[in-house]
């Protein structure tokens, strides 16, 4: 049997059509715009298209969106002064600083400088508590994008043997988090594997959701994984280039054997990745409605 695809691409759009609604809702009934800022240091590649994006998506759904690209010499004090800056301007809702930052500017003293209202990647420390206590707060998007695609495919995860492979801030940590509250695509079983965790394979073979998070091209084969499992791939690796010069992507599961013994899978490319930027989106609008008394 050969898995069902969970399309991230088909997920993001339906969300970004119910977001572009509401965006369109908070104007007319409240004159109320999402404001999102998006600051960029320095000019890596892969950074700078993501920040491309992230201000591309924001605009087709209404969002009102500055992009600040700022050399790679910037001193964290500028830095700083500038993420103040933001933090008292009323028009935007969302600080996003792309990471990572140049090697000389503290990341830990930036995330904090964010307003925690304002923290829509939801990487401040005040949030991250909130997450934890299962309080409201701003979802860190790569994990939040998950629960999104487990609701929405009818994925059950009450009960659930969860197994995530990777402890990262950003994915790991967080998705662990999430997936043991008390509450919807909540109430799982969770094993976190990193690379001081025994028998990987033990723990693989007996997961009902296997989530990897590793950055290890192909690493989960089919004979890692039990029948019916539902995978969802994070990882992004570059394996090559194709004749045109775009690079090849491979998540961290072998996707073609695995396919066949899953019950859902998620591609790479178009499966988590579309999912990130679209729950930028949805945080931002969570931002501007929680800072104008409409949340
Ligand atoms: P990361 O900071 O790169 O760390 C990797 C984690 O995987 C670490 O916790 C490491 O363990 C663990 N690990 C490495 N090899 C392992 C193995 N063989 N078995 C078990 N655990 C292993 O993690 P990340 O930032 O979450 O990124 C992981 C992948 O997800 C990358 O490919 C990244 O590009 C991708 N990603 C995608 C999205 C998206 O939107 N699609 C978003 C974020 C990340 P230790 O802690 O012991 O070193």
């Amino acid at each position: 049997m050969s898995a069902k695809i969970i399309s991230g691409v088909e997920i993001a759009k339906a969300i970004r059509k119910e977001l572009k609604e509401e965006v369109e809702e908070l104007k007319a009934k409240h004159d109320v715009v999402p404001g999102l800022v998006t600051i960029l240091v320095g000019e890596d590649p892969a950074s700078v298209s993501y920040v491309t994006a992230k201000s591309k998506t924001a605009h087709a759904l209404g969002i009102y969106s500055e992009q600040v690209d700022m050399p790679g010499d910037t001193s964290e004090k500028e830095l700083l002064e500038l993420i103040h800056k933001f933090n008292k301007d009323k028009k935007i809702h969302g600080i996003l600083v792309q990471l990572p930052l140049p090697k000389h500017i503290d990341e830990g003293k930036v995330l904090y400088a964010i307003d925690p209202d304002k923290d829509v990647d939801g990487f401040h420390p005040v949030n991250v508590g909130k997450m934890v206590l299962g309080e409201r707060c701003f979802l860190p998007c790569t994990p939040h994008g998950i629960l999104q695609m487990l609701q929405r495919s009818g994925v059950e995860t009450s009960g659930a043997e969860v197994v995530i492979l990777g402890r990262s801030n950003i994915v790991g940590k967080p998705m662990a988090n999430l997936m043991l509250q008390k509450r919807a695509a909540g109430n799982a079983t969770i094993t976190l594997c990193h690379t001081r965790t025994k028998d990987t394979d033990f723990h693989t073979r007996r997961a009902d959701i296997l989530i990897a998070a590793v950055g290890v091209p192909n690493l989960i084969k089919a004979d890692q994984v039990k029948d019916g499992v539902v995978i969802i791939d994070v990882g992004v690796n570059r394996v090559g280039m194709s004749e045109s010069g775009k690079a090849i992507l491979a998540g961290d599961v072998e996707f073609e054997s695995v396919k066949e013994k899953a019950s859902f899978i998620t591609p790479v490319p178009g499966g988590v990745g579309p999912m990130t930027i679209t729950m930028l989106m949805k945080n931002t609008v969570q931002a501007a409605k929680q800072a104008t008394g409409l949340l």
